[in-house]
């Protein structure tokens, strides 16, 4: 039942709004029609599978901007607004209205002068872009040279498309549960070595990394494979879950190996609290060598392999993971979901989830250091890579690569081509002695904008503020 809540809430919202005689709830069937979707509550596959030649964009009383669901859409190049509290109380089916997830605010009935208002500030925002996307071929470096690799998130070979059109680099993370999990069966080796081996060779010559599946948490409610848990978050989630259902596991690591003799491919593993479940994910990966070896089927051994740092725990013995490992990429989402203990879909406490606590800013460093020990990069792929007013910070304390939504990528490119990498460098320092968050975002926010005033509204939504709007493109 308790997985069924977000069901059962929707459809007592739509009997109380039945009960109303005076508007009528019928949805327009024609295809032609474009829409703005209003939800109790999306479901992170829910979302995936919205038709976006009819749905304009979305607005969820629930959800905050790291659920799943807001990171989709961001993505997709969905314009969103979650967290939007007693949305739909308001609103009857055809209002015509307007959603403007730079603020995050959905507009009922707009007057003619407020949609004339809106309707300027759109062709401005498509103007800007437009000037952006012509930064498509030039790569991301500070005005005093300091390279930075930027990639981007992905969940499905659809959004390749997307990722071509962003100027990314390659993919620094693809989400593979989505494909893994919409079906009640899980794609065999071979389906799932077709797909990974397509998805190589498109983004050759540059690499592909494939997250192995992070199963659980928010991702599908109801998913075939997990039964409910009292904390999902803190449950049978990620690496934990393919190291106890090895035959799943081992199915992808051998698909994942196979695509590597397509293209430049890389796999990491999620939610990795400690150093035993990278050495027992290492040692499924070698079997899996010797059985497609014995087999006699093409595949590439020397894949990278990385560890996802997304729970403080790895974090602070990052020296010690990064001897068994080619890179690490942080997981943003999660590591500021754990480290500041704030559920991050619970829009009650969604204002005390804050990347830019002094604990993250810290953590990150030591996940910098410990990589550089053992000379292997660190990526980011959380939300926080394309939070353009922390991103002079993630630059100064030395990140390598970052990873983000493809229709963020020319904002964030562009914002990296502004700043100087010694500013950076002395701004991480300052943040590093700083107690407060509030510090943190001020010391940033100077920095970020003296370099690139205009791409900050562009990019607004981001997680240094507590916003909860999501708004690509
Ligand atoms: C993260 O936690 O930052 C991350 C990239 O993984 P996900 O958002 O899929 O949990
Ligand atoms: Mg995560």
């Amino acid at each position: 039942m308790r997985d069924r809540t977000t069901d059962i809430e929707d459809v007592c919202q739509r009997v109380l709004r039945n009960f109303d005689t005076e508007h009528e709830e019928t949805a327009p069937d024609e295809p032609d029609h474009l829409h703005i979707l209003v939800a109790y509550d999306l479901s992170p596959s829910a979302t995936a599978a919205i038709n976006q030649h009819q749905v304009l964009g979305f607005a969820t009383e629930q959800g905050s901007v790291t659920s799943h669901t807001a990171i989709l859409a961001r993505s997709l190049g969905i314009p969103a607004v979650v967290g939007l509290r007693n949305a739909l109380f308001n609103l009857h089916a055809l209002d015509s209205c307007i959603l403007d997830g730079y603020e995050g605010k959905l507009i009922s009935n707009p007057t003619p002068e407020t949609a004339a208002r809106y309707r300027e500030l759109e062709e401005g925002h498509q103007r800007r872009r437009a000037e952006l996307d012509k930064l498509r071929d030039l790569k991301a470096i500070t005005t005093d040279g300091h390279p930075i690799i930027l990639s981007a998130n992905i969940k499905s070979e659809e959004e390749l498309d997307l990722v071509d059109r962003s100027g990314a680099e390659g993919v620094g993370l693809f989400r593979t549960e989505f494909f893994l999990l919409e079906k009640e069966e899980c794609p065999d080796e071979e389906e799932q070595a077709a797909l990974y081996s397509r998805v190589a060779r498109r983004v050759e010559p540059s690499e592909v990394i494939f997250r192995t599946l992070d199963a659980g948490g928010d991702k599908l409610p109801g998913e075939p494979l997990s039964e409910p848990e009292p904390n999902p978050f803190l449950g049978w989630r990620g690496i934990r879950f393919s190291l106890d259902r090895k035959d799943l596991f081992k199915e992808q690591l051998r698909a994942i190996l196979r695509a590597g003799s397509a293209g430049r491919v890389g796999l990491m593993f999620p939610l990795i609290s400690g150093i035993g479940e990278v050495r027992q994910a290492k040692s499924l990966l070698a079997e899996c060598v010797a059985e497609l070896a014995a087999r006699g089927v093409e595949f590439n051994q020397d894949i990278a392999v990385g560890a996802m740092i997304e729970v403080p725990s790895a974090a602070m013995i990052a020296s010690d993971i990064a001897s068994e490992v080619d890179f690490f990429s942080i997981g943003t989402n999660d590591l500021v979901q754990y480290t500041v203990a704030v559920d991050r879909v619970n829009p009650r406490v969604a204002k005390l989830y804050r990347s830019a606590h002094p604990g993250i800013v810290r953590l990150i460093k030591m996940v910098i250091d410990g990589a550089s020990q053992h000379h292997i990069w660190t990526g980011v792929c959380g939300e926080m890579a394309s939070d353009l007013i922390l991103l002079p910070l993630l630059v100064g304390l030395g990140v390598d690569e970052l990873s983000v939504g493809a229709p963020l990528a020319p904002l964030v490119k562009q914002a990296v081509r502004l700043l100087d990498f010694e500013e950076c460098s002395t701004l991480a320092n300052q943040c590093l002695q700083a107690a407060e968050t509030k510090k943190i975002v001020q010391l940033c926010s100077k920095v970020a904008t003296a370099a690139y005033p205009e791409l900050i509204q562009e990019g607004s939504g981001g997680a240094s503020a507590p916003s909860f709007a999501v708004h690509p493109s």
